[in-house]
C-alpha cells in the first residue's frame, strides 16, 4: 500500500496540494475537522465553523452560526460512504482521515503548498488558528514575498510602514473574508441541497404545485414556483415532501429561517397524499 500521497484541491478558486505520509501506528479517530470532502466537493470551515463527528461515528456533522444566532448550529449531517476524506483541525495534528474500502486510513501531511492570492504562485504554509485565517480552512491568504511587496509600496513612509502594512492586512483581511462569507454561503446551501436531495421527487413536487393550483401559497401570484421547507432543514425539518409548500422566489427568501407554514391547514394532510399518490 503506498505510504505516501499528495492530495490537491482548490478551495475558493486556489489550489492547495497537502503532501502526506501515512501513518502505521493506530492513532486516535480525528472527531473535528477543518475540512471535508464530500463528492469530490471540499468544504472548508470558515471562522465559527466546524465539521464533527457524530457521537455514533456514523456521520460527519456541519456546524454553520447564522447571521441572528452567533452559536454554530448543525446545518447537515453527512453519512460516513459519502465522505472520501476529512482534515483534522488544530495545529498541532492537522492529519488526515481518508475513507475507502480498506477503511480509514490516517495521514501526516509533511507540506503545504497554497497558491498565493495575490499573485498565484505556491507558497509553503503553515496553519494559524481558523479564527485568525483569511485564507481557507485556517491558511493565510499572501505568500511572504506579496507580504513584503506591500511593504516596499509604503518605503517612502518607513517609519509608518508597520502601521501601514497593519492596516494593508486588516483591509485585505476584510476584503478576504467577504469573499468568504459568500463562499460559506453558498456551501451550506449545497449541503443542505445534498442532504436534502432525494428526499421528495420532482414529480411529488409537481403534483403537490398542482394541488394548489400552482400559485404562491403565500402571494397567491402565479409565479415560477420553488420548494420551501415549511421547517428549515436547519432547524431539522423534514427534507421530504410532508414539508414542502410551494413558494415563488421572492416569498421563499421573505420567509427566510422561520418555520411558517402557508399551507391551508384542512387539506393540507390530503394535498400531500395526494401528492404522494400521483407520484407513486
Ligand atoms: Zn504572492
Ligand atoms: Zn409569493
Amino acid at each position: 500500500m503506498e505510504s505516501t500521497a499528495e492530495l490537491s484541491f482548490r478551495s475558493r478558486g486556489l489550489k492547495i496540494t497537502l503532501f502526506c505520509v501515512r501513518l502505521n501506528a493506530l492513532r486516535k479517530r480525528i472527531r473535528k475537522a477543518r475540512a471535508l470532502c464530500v463528492r469530490r466537493k471540499v468544504i472548508p470551515c470558515g471562522p465559527s465553523e466546524y465539521w464533527e463527528l457524530s457521537a455514533e461515528g456514523t456521520h460527519w456533522d456541519f456546524y454553520h452560526p447564522d447571521l441572528d444566532d452567533p452559536t454554530p448550529q448543525r446545518v447537515a449531517s453527512i453519512p460516513m460512504h459519502e465522505v472520501s476524506w476529512v482534515l483534522g483541525t488544530g495545529p498541532a495534528r492537522a492529519e488526515i482521515e481518508s475513507y475507502g474500502t480498506k477503511g480509514a486510513l490516517r495521514w501526516k501531511i509533511i507540506r503545504k503548498l497554497v497558491q498565493c492570492q495575490r499573485c498565484g504562485i505556491p507558497y509553503e504554509a503553515q496553519w494559524i488558528p481558523l479564527r485568525d485565517a483569511a485564507g481557507p480552512m485556517g491558511i493565510d491568504c499572501l505568500c511572504a514575498g506579496c507580504w513584503e511587496e506591500l511593504d516596499e509600496n509604503f518605503r517612502d513612509v518607513r517609519p509608518f510602514s508597520e502601521g501601514f502594512r497593519e492596516l494593508e492586512k486588516q483591509l485585505r483581511r476584510a476584503e478576504t473574508l467577504r469573499a468568504a462569507d459568500q463562499g460559506r454561503r453558498a456551501n451550506v446551501r449545497w449541503l443542505r441541497e445534498f442532504v436534502s436531495e432525494g428526499a421528495y421527487t420532482d414529480a411529488e413536487f409537481a403534483a403537490l404545485c398542482d394541488y394548489y393550483g400552482n400559485v404562491c401559497l403565500r402571494c397567491g401570484r402565479k409565479e415560477p414556483l420553488v420548494a420551501d421547507h415549511v421547517v428549515p432543514l436547519s432547524r431539522r425539518g423534514q427534507g421530504d415532501i410532508s414539508n414542502i409548500q410551494p413558494l415563488c422566489k421572492p416569498c421563499n427568501s421573505i420567509k427566510g429561517n422561520a418555520a411558517t407554514d402557508y399551507r391551508p391547514s384542512r387539506c393540507g394532510a390530503q394535498a400531500r397524499s395526494h401528492a404522494l399518490a400521483a407520484a407513486g
